[in-house]
């Protein structure tokens, strides 16, 4: 930055202002290429040079205006005859008001266009968070603005500006002449890209509003610039961005296959977590050595135990640690240089503020010995493969889906709620306070293994996601990742001076984080477990290029429903081709039968000919038209009801009718089950077992349409996400905005 900036910085500082003086501003974003209004400060108003040519803008200068033209502090477009006079006014107005006068700044009048609003405002854990909203009414009433975390590339930026409803208006829309939005993107790109303002700002500036940049058809021109100084921000403290993680060894095969497990604080009389940690353990069927560790008990729960863990031989792989706060690090100090991983599920630690100090100093110590700890303040880990696992009656099957949770209680909802719609886990990690084993790390390690397909992510902190952000742009990542986010609501308690400041709530950053990451945010846990199950079960090898589904099922009004549910969530039901409706209806199904897509079909068509019908049907479709999905939804508690005494089992005929129409399909698409109950408990254990056989034919299945399509919405924007990334060009430079 020039000296000149400087002088501006160290003035603002100096002074009462927590406000940069908006000339000063704007030369740095000047020198940064971003455009302003040609212009001048001047005591005398007679003393505007030359050069600068009318229509003119008069501002008044002073220290005590924020909000210029509230105050009447603000002249649009004068002649050079007009100025004095508006200067004598402006000066007598602002003085009735209270306002000293420092001068004026007199700019040149930019072309007219469309106001937007650009702002950033640094926030703790994420760092400079940007947005961008159309001015006026757009920003203030209707909050129409999207986010960004920087560094922002210009491709990323225009993917901000599609967030907007209000984008038309930019494009030109009544008959206007389209505003110059190349221009706009690199004026955004020059504040928030790498090298931009943003990245140059010392961190006592902590806001910055261009409100608003004029977008012509020629150009984008900050017209206005607030630089917000914070007096008691520490400006040699870095504010806090996602700080790599420092390169460290990370054997975590070690904790997810364990040989020996420690464990500290099981009982030698009674029951706590430790023995049923243990009686878990046996239970899961873990083969490997489990050491419980005691200063007084021969054994716990039937095996022999140790005093510490410096008299154990070998190395421990695990050590799960029930022990209270202040002795965790003294037992595992013990075993110095032989513990890999420690689990610390106890709490007292930063979680409050007592015990901020003794977590920090519990890490100090375990990184001088050479122990990872995961947690503290949290449940355990599970992993199936090497059958450890800290919940009773835990999931048997092997799976593919990992999922790192910050929540205790919510990775257990995972595990528990998962197996009951089908889903097979590699591994659920519980990481609490996340002290030294952070998210990113172990999402990392996941990514590069091949056992797995999938990683959900249970995140409470922005930081986290941040971290996460960091990592994945800078590797190329085809596996998808779902996070699901703890603390999305709006949260109006910064007091913040800009409209940036105010509307970059949680439930703004979260969404913003996820899209610049390329992760499939959703919104409850039923959705993170329907994402996930779609992710691992498709075959993601299945290249689709639309978001178009074919519906096919039973049911007249639910097939409408089913429609509406899947246009909510962005995918299409095109009317099938000509000849496929032809020949549907050359297959003798009785009257009055939706057939142009939704297809709605009788059960008790369906039942005929052992399913034949059905795969007809859904062979007719394959071939004349090219879906991205058929998603076939049935009523079982129905279908079980009417015709199990007639025709047998049904809907079992039916999910390998499906399968065999799939799977002789010359262009291969998705197939998604959806199996309706009526509530009834004997439909809903049958609905379990057809859900096993389908899943087994490698089908997800919702329990409802609206989850379906969810989960559709995801993979199929994952899949697009893929293919955009493999076919855009590796470089995408500051110059081509
Ligand atoms: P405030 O402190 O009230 O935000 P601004 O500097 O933003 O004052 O000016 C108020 C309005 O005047 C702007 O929103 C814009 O519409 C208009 N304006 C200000 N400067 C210029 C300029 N140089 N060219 C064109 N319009 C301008
Ligand atoms: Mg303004």
């Amino acid at each position: 930055m020039s000296a000149n900036v400087h002088k501006t910085l160290d003035e603002a500082r100096r002074g009462e202002r927590s406000v940069l003086a908006e000339a000063g501003a704007k030369e740095i974003l000047q020198s940064f290429g971003i455009a302003v209004p040609r212009g001048c400060v001047v005591t005398d108003i007679d003393s505007v040079p030359a050069e600068l040519s009318a229509p003119f803008v008069l501002k008044a200068v002073s220290a005590t205006l924020i909000h210029k033209s509230d105050a009447g502090g603000v002249r649009v477009g004068l002649q050079r005859d007009e100025l004095p006079g508006a200067a004598t006014s402006m000066r007598e107005g602002l003085a009735r008001a209270g306002h000293a006068l420092d001068g004026f700044l007199v700019e040149e009048l930019a072309p007219a266009g469309v106001e937007v609003v650009v702002g950033a405002v640094r926030t703790a854990g994420v760092g400079w968070v940007v947005m961008v909203g159309l001015g006026g009414v757009f920003v203030e009433i209707l909050q129409d603005v999207a986010f960004g975390v920087t560094p922002l590339s210009p491709a990323q930026i225009r993917d901000m500006l599609a967030e907007l409803r209000g984008l038309p208006v930019l494009q030109g829309a009544r008959g206007k002449a389209p505003a110059d939005l190349d221009a706009l993107v690199g004026l955004i790109a020059r504040l928030t890209g790498s090298g931009g303002v943003l990245d140059a700002m010392p961190a006592d500036i902590t806001e910055i509003d261009l409100n608003p940049v004029i977008v012509s058809p020629s150009g984008a021109v900050a017209v206005d610039a607030r630089f917000i100084v914070q007096k008691d921000n520490d400006a040699s403290e870095p504010v806090p961005h996602g700080d790599p993680v420092p390169a460290r060894e990370m054997p975590f095969e070690h904790l997810f296959s364990p040989q020996t497990i420690a464990v500290l604080g099981a009982s030698g009389q009674g029951t706590n977590g430790g023995n049923l940690f243990i009686r878990n353990l046996i239970d899961y069927g873990f083969a490997g050595t489990i050491v419980p560790i005691h200063p007084s008990a021969e054994s716990i729960e039937g095996i022999p135990a140790v005093v510490s863990l410096g008299e154990i031989d070998g190395v421990v792989d695990y050590a799960y640690v029930a022990l209270p706060a202040a002795k965790v690090a003294t037992a595992l100090a013990a075993g110095a240089g032989r513990v890999r991983f420690a689990q610390v599920v106890s709490s007292g630690f930063a979680e409050t503020a007592e015990g901020v100090d003794l977590q920090r100093a519990l890490v100090d110590t375990m990184r001088s010995v050479g122990t990872r700890i995961i947690g503290p303040n949290c449940l355990g880990t599970h992993s199936s493969s090497g059958r450890l696992t800290f919940v009773p009656e835990a999931p048997s099957e092997q799976g593919r889906v990992a999922v790192i949770s910050q929540s205790g209680g919510l990775s257990v909802d995972i595990l528990r709620l998962g197996e009951s719609r089908g889903l097979a886990f590699h591994s659920v990690t519980s990481i609490g306070n996340g002290s030294d084993v952070k998210a990113v790390e172990l999402l990392e390690y996941l990514l590069d293994t091949p056992e797995t397909t999938v990683v959900g992510l249970y995140l409470e902190s922005l930081a986290a996601a941040r971290d996460v952000l960091d990592l994945l742009v800078h590797r190329e990542c085809s596996k998808p990742i779902v996070l699901l986010a703890g603390g999305r609501t709006a949260d109006g308690s910064r007091a913040a001076m800009s409209h940036t400041g105010a509307l970059s709530g949680n439930h703004r950053l979260w969404p913003a984080l996820a899209r610049q990451a390329g992760v499939e945010l959703v919104d409850s846990l039923d959705e993170f477990i329907n994402v996930l199950l779609a992710m691992d079960i498709a075959d993601r090898s299945i290249a689709t290029e639309s978001f178009d589904a074919v519906l096919f099922g039973n049911g007249g009004g639910a097939s409408v429903l089913a429609a509406d549910a899947l246009e909510r969530n962005g995918l299409n039901t095109p009317t099938l081709p000509e000849p496929a409706i032809e020949r549907l209806n050359g297959l003798g199904l009785p009257p009055g039968n939706g057939l142009l897509n939704p297809i709605d079909v009788p059960a008790g068509s369906l039942a005929v000919n052992r399913g034949g019908i059905a795969e007809d049907i859904l062979r007719t479709i394959l071939e004349f038209s090219s879906p991205a999905i058929v998603i076939s939804h049935f009523n079982v508690g129905i279908i079980q009801r009417n015709l199990a005494e007639t025709h047998g089992d049904v809907t079992g005929t039916l999910i390998e009718a499906i399968a065999r129409a799939r799977d002789s399909a010359a262009r291969p698409c998705h197939h998604f089950l959806v199996l309706k109950t009526d509530g009834k408990p004997d439909t809903e254990s049958q609905i379990r077992g057809y859900a096993k056989r389908a899943l087994a034919l490698r089908m997800p299945v919702f329990p409802e349409l609206e989850d379906a399509a969810t989960a559709a919405r995801a993979l199929l924007r994952h899949q697009a996400k893929v293919a955009s990334r493999m076919s855009r060009s590796p470089q995408r430079s500051f110059e081509h905005a």
